[in-house]
């Protein structure tokens, strides 16, 4: 038996998308402020990609359904290329940010305060990760 029924449109897959990964981040950030780790921080920094782009999706989705009209008369599924890249330009903003939290990091140490706590919450939102695909 499913862990859960799979919404029948992409609509309702993209939503429960940005449900899961809203979850994980909520997870991850726990994770980093709990344990004040930078790997942690940073893997919650990723996940705020995959929030902007699930939200991106859903938006451009209900664009990219819409008919044609005088303004685009071949459709308007070229949104769906839009959220592309700008997901593609977050990735490389946050990968930028990241790098930069680890050079920090690794110029002024620190000890993780409770890193099993912290990678307990992590390993969580991994598991809601793997679940909701
Ligand atoms: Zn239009």
């Amino acid at each position: 038996m499913p862990l859960f029924v799979l919404p029948d449109s992409n609509k309702g897959i993209a939503l429960l998308s940005l449900l899961v990964s809203v979850l994980a981040l909520t997870l991850k950030y726990a994770a980093y402020t709990v344990s004040g780790s930078v790997a942690l921080g940073a893997d919650a920094m990723e996940t705020i990609i995959n929030v902007v782009s699930a939200a991106g999706g859903l938006w451009a989705l209900g664009i990219a359904e819409r008919p044609a009209d005088h303004n685009h008369t071949y459709g308007h599924y070229k949104a769906e290329y839009l959220s592309a890249v700008a997901e593609g330009t977050l990735v490389v903003l946050t990968a930028f940010l990241i790098g930069r939290e680890a050079i920090e990091g690794w110029l002024s140490p620190h000890p993780a305060l409770a890193p099993w706590s912290g990678l307990a919450l992590n390993g969580t939102a991994t598991l809601l990760n793997l679940a909701g695909g």
